[in-house]
């Protein structure tokens, strides 16, 4: 856990990524802890991780400024989800059932914290594939329309 970062004064978005990895790495927190190191920075750059048998990992304290999406550490929540690219390195909504679901819960518990928070895929502020699906899509396609 990094205990020096600065709190966030807003948070008016949540930032779904991906690992950019194959299906069957299964990697988590630490891997990616120490990816985002060798960069340089303080450590993970996300606030959550969800793995591939679904299991949630905690990285950056939710309150925290991250580092995961240019432009909107300063007000925005990253969850990464663990997979998104298939053999050929291309990008693939490859998440497994129990992923979606973390995802879905994870979604409803940060939006009882922060209501105001809208929900994007990292590929909606930046020119990148991540997190390799529409997450607009995906959340009109979710029976909880307090998601959005
Ligand atoms: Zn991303």
């Amino acid at each position: 856990m990094i205990t020096s970062l600065r709190a966030r004064a807003i948070t008016d978005r949540i930032v779904i990524h991906c690992s950019a990895t194959l299906p069957e790495q299964n990697i988590g927190r630490v891997e990616i802890d120490q990816w985002h190191k060798a960069r340089g920075w303080a450590g993970i750059g996300y606030h959550f991780i969800i793995r591939r048998d679904g299991a949630l990992e905690h990285g950056r304290e939710a309150t925290k400024v991250g580092a995961h999406a240019r432009g909107y550490n300063r007000r925005a929540i990253g969850v990464c989800l663990v997979g998104g690219v298939d053999g050929s390195g291309r990008p693939s909504a490859n998440f497994t059932g129990a992923q979606w679901a973390m995802l879905e819960r994870l979604l409803a518990a940060l939006k009882l914290v922060w209501p105001a928070a809208k929900v994007i895929g990292h590929n909606e502020v930046s020119a990148k594939a991540c997190p390799s699906f529409d997450v607009q899509a995906w959340l009109s396609a979710l029976p909880d329309a307090q998601l959005t």
